[in-house]
């Protein structure tokens, strides 16, 4: 986005905010299926965990993608927010059986991920179709070499495992409709995805009622310049023919399901904060902004790297800053970035804050989550308002203690 846009949006609703850009999501959406356009039951369910604002829920459903949730919670949002139930997969990790029967009652599909649940789950409701999720033990690793994924992932069935499955279905007379895999590394190869896939086929031939194949996600999208980012053209187009062979080796056409979060949402994201303050040590100029960890966690919880650009001087004279921010603890957003340089109250943004970015927050320090703001069709949407003093007392109680002897 345009950084006097984004100036003007930040006047209006001031600092910090979350900003989202509505065409960078569509743009997003429409090269993934295009990508797959050969595939004529494709299905993308957003994975809403990057950013579950109902606003951006309610834009996906507009764009014909149906919902991927790891919470009840999260389900409920997406019911909220208009998706029918049965656009809506439920895949969630070490959850309780209860969850998982409510969330099946409510008409969405289950995705199981766990043996015991699976046994249990079936021999109750053997009527309920449920997809179940398999560790294929590849995960990409920072090279072209295909490695070996955690055999003691939490994550996923282990396709070691599949002779396990299958007594459970003969045991139970439960229907398995779908077979997944999420590796949860980003697909830097394509040759190393499409690796997993053959699993996933070999795995999905031993199951007779089969209706979609799902693959989860891992796209990888550029933070930064030379990032490698996954040629989605590619992979669509190579994963397609394959998909067509196995569908014709399995007698049946089978709907082809992805789950992507970070590629629809991250690119769309700005995340803009004011410069409090401007403070030279021996060694370093730290410009601090009026945020931390506990609005944007990826910097100090993973080594994201976030693209950081002074908006209110665009073009200005490049000078090294490390960006921090308010809080009590080390909270560095960026060390010795090349940044246009930095007056006091000016308004630097931070690109690729549309996934995993606001989700994350917290009122650590006690401050307030941020507000955040919908740039749709050339006009500012606020979508979520600021929190206030209220929304940090409300759930809290204050006891009485005046009258007690504390011994
Ligand atoms: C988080 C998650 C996704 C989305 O991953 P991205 O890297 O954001 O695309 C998809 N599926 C499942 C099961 C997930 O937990």
């Amino acid at each position: 986005m345009d950084a006097k846009i984004l100036q003007k949006i930040v006047h209006q609703f001031e600092s910090p905010t979350y900003i989202y850009d509505a065409e960078t999501i569509q743009r997003q959406y429409t090269r993934l299926k295009n990508a797959f356009s050969g595939v004529p039951k494709l299905r993308i369910n957003y994975a809403c965990k990057a950013l579950s604002n109902i606003s951006i829920l309610g834009l996906m459903k507009n764009m014909g993608a149906g919902l991927d949730t790891v919470s009840i919670q999260e389900v409920q949002l997406g019911l909220h927010a208009g998706f029918p139930p049965e656009q809506i997969i439920f895949t969630p990790n070490g959850v309780s059986l209860e969850e998982i029967e409510t969330v099946a009652a409510l008409g969405v599909q289950i995705n199981i991920d766990n043996l015991s649940i699976l046994e249990q789950f079936g021999a109750k409701h053997p009527d309920t179709p449920v997809c179940i999720r398999i560790n294929p033990h590849v995960m990409a690793g920072g090279n072209t070499k295909i490695s070996v994924g955690h055999i003691d992932s939490k994550f996923g069935i282990s396709i070691h495992q599949i002779p396990h499955v299958l007594r459970i279905v003969e045991i139970t007379g439960m229907r398995i409709n779908g077979i997944h895999m999420h590796t949860g590394s980003d697909i830097l190869d394509v040759e190393v995805f499409l690796y997993a896939s053959e699993i996933l086929f070999s795995t999905a031939s031993q199951f007779k009622d089969l209706t979609f194949l799902d693959f989860g996600s891992g796209f990888k999208v550029p933070y930064r310049e030379g990032d490698i980012e996954t040629n989605i053209e590619e992979f669509g187009e190579k994963l397609t023919t394959r998909f067509h062979t196995f569908c014709k080796s399995y007698g049946r056409e089978l709907e082809l399901a992805f789950e992507p979060g970070k590629f629809l949402v991250s690119q769309a994201g700005y995340f803009i904060t004011k410069v409090n303050a401007v403070k030279q040590t021996t060694s370093t100029v730290f410009a601090q902004v009026d945020s931390g960890f506990n609005h944007l966690i990826r910097p100090m919880f993973y080594g994201s790297h976030h693209e950081i650009e002074n908006i209110s001087n665009p073009g200005g004279k490049e000078r090294f800053y490390t960006v921090v921010g308010y809080i009590c603890e080390t909270d560095t957003f960026g060390n010795n970035r090349k940044i246009s340089e930095i007056t006091e109250g000016d308004l630097l943004a931070f690109k690729n804050a549309g996934a995993y970015c606001m989700t994350m927050a917290s009122n650590y320090n006690s401050r307030y989550r941020p507000a955040e703001v919908l740039w749709l069709d050339n006009q500012a949407h606020l979508i979520r308002e600021r929190e206030t003093f209220e929304d940090l007392i409300q759930n809290q109680i204050m006891v009485d203690v005046t009258e007690k002897t504390i011994a």
